[in-house]
């Protein structure tokens, strides 16, 4: 799955949003995350976003940022 980063924090552009063919953004507290089950690992949505805070979990050290995204994203 993809993660979202805190690059994306305050951002104002959805632009990520727009392009998911499968529709699975979400709010979380202050940035969007990335719900890991709902990921098709499309990649589409990594060179749209302007903050580039998008990132395939398979980067190092994104442990962290995947967790955050689940849990904010299991809320929804
Ligand atoms: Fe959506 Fe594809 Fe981005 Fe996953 S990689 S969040 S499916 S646009």
């Amino acid at each position: 799955a993809y993660v979202v980063v805190d690059n994306c924090i305050k951002c104002k552009y959805q632009d990520c949003v727009e392009v998911c063919p499968v529709d699975c953004f979400y709010e979380g507290e202050n940035m969007l995350v990335i719900h890991p089950d709902e990921c098709i690992d499309c990649g589409v949505c990594e060179p749209e976003c302007p903050a580039e805070a998008i990132k395939p979990d398979s980067d190092d050290g994104l442990e962290q940022w995947a967790e955050l995204n689940r849990k904010y994203a299991e809320l929804w």
